[in-house]
């Protein structure tokens, strides 16, 4: 069994008027059923409104389900006793780096979370020298959060979550509030802590340039599973993708519709070099035959 499982996932925002009556249903999370293996990279793709979040706060018992089941680490989140544990197997980072800092100094941020469950001194600052050297923030152990960019803010959000050694991360839109050079080091640090730490990643995004390297891709539309699989797979329904709301790069478009034509171009083309280059390999191939 997975280290993330749930089953027939439902989960209804409900708006109640001063009688306590209810006004408004708001189904955020429709029949979502899965299945994450420990060690997987697996992305999360959708829409704005498309129930990421909302699913995301099930996977820390931050939300509870309204219908079905939710297993983290083989553990019912609905299971009071279960709650700790829940939370100790899955760290969350959010959106807002500002909103996950809470000391004045870097390091100290880092070693708050395992001080809180109690972790011996000695222990935390080694996990706060190991964390910092795995999100590159080494030299920025005894500076000031304040005086950071937005990308390393967020690469001290994650080696705070990692210093209380989940097994599992879920990053609701980790990036949505960086520079594209803050996105590309959270990408590359998410990445380095699957491949070289195994931790389970899940990385909740809609930008699609940033699940290319994910091991599994589940595409959200309107609360419910809309598509699953590689990257390879996902990447080659460039119309149903549209369907969904979500932004296909013109350029993986195109080569898209080259494909059909029978140019054997890959399927995850994302970025306009890849598309030259893979084009002029192709024209050299034609040209020496
Ligand atoms: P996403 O993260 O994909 O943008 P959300 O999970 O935040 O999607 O939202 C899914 C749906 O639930 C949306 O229709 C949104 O308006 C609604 N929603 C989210 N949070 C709340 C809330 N606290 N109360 C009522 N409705 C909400
Ligand atoms: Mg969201």
């Amino acid at each position: 069994m997975g280290i993330i499982r749930a089953k027939n996932l439902i989960y209804n925002y409900i708006k109640r008027d001063e009688e306590d009556k209810i006004e408004e249903i708001n189904e955020a999370v429709k029949d979502v059923t899965l299945d994450i293996e420990e060690g997987e990279f697996v992305a999360v793709l959708g829409h704005n409104g498309s129930g990421k979040s909302t699913l995301a706060k099930h996977m820390n018992a931050l939300l509870l389900p309204s219908e079905g089941t939710i297993w983290i680490g083989g553990r019912d989140t609905k299971a009071e006793e279960a709650l700790l544990e829940v939370r100790q197997t899955a760290g969350m980072v959010f959106q807002n780096p500002d909103n996950q800092i809470i000391a004045s100094v870097v390091e100290e941020d880092v070693g708050f979370g395992p001080e809180n469950m109690g972790v011996p001194t000695d222990e935390i600052w080694r996990r706060v020298d190991e964390c910092l050297q795995a999100v590159g923030m080494s030299a920025y152990r005894e500076v000031s959060p304040n005086r950071l960019s937005g990308g390393q803010k967020q690469r001290v959000a994650i080696a705070g979550v990692m210093a209380m050694e989940p097994k599992c991360i879920v990053l609701d839109e980790p990036t949505a509030m960086l520079d594209p050079n803050g996105r590309r080091e959270v990408i590359r640090t998410v990445r380095e802590l699957n491949k070289k730490k195994g931790i389970t990643v899940i990385l909740i995004t809609h930008y699609m340039e940033e699940v290319i390297h994910a091991d599994r891709i589940y595409v959200m539309d309107e609360g419910a599973i809309a598509l699953e699989g590689t990257p390879e797979e996902i990447f080659s329904r460039v119309e149903e993708l549209k369907n969904f709301r979500l932004d296909v790069p013109q350029v993986t478009e195109l080569a898209y519709n080259l494909r059909k034509k029978g140019i054997p171009l890959s399927p995850c083309i994302l970025d306009i070099q890849d598309f030259v280059r893979e084009l002029a390999e192709f024209r050299k191939q034609r040209v020496s035959l």
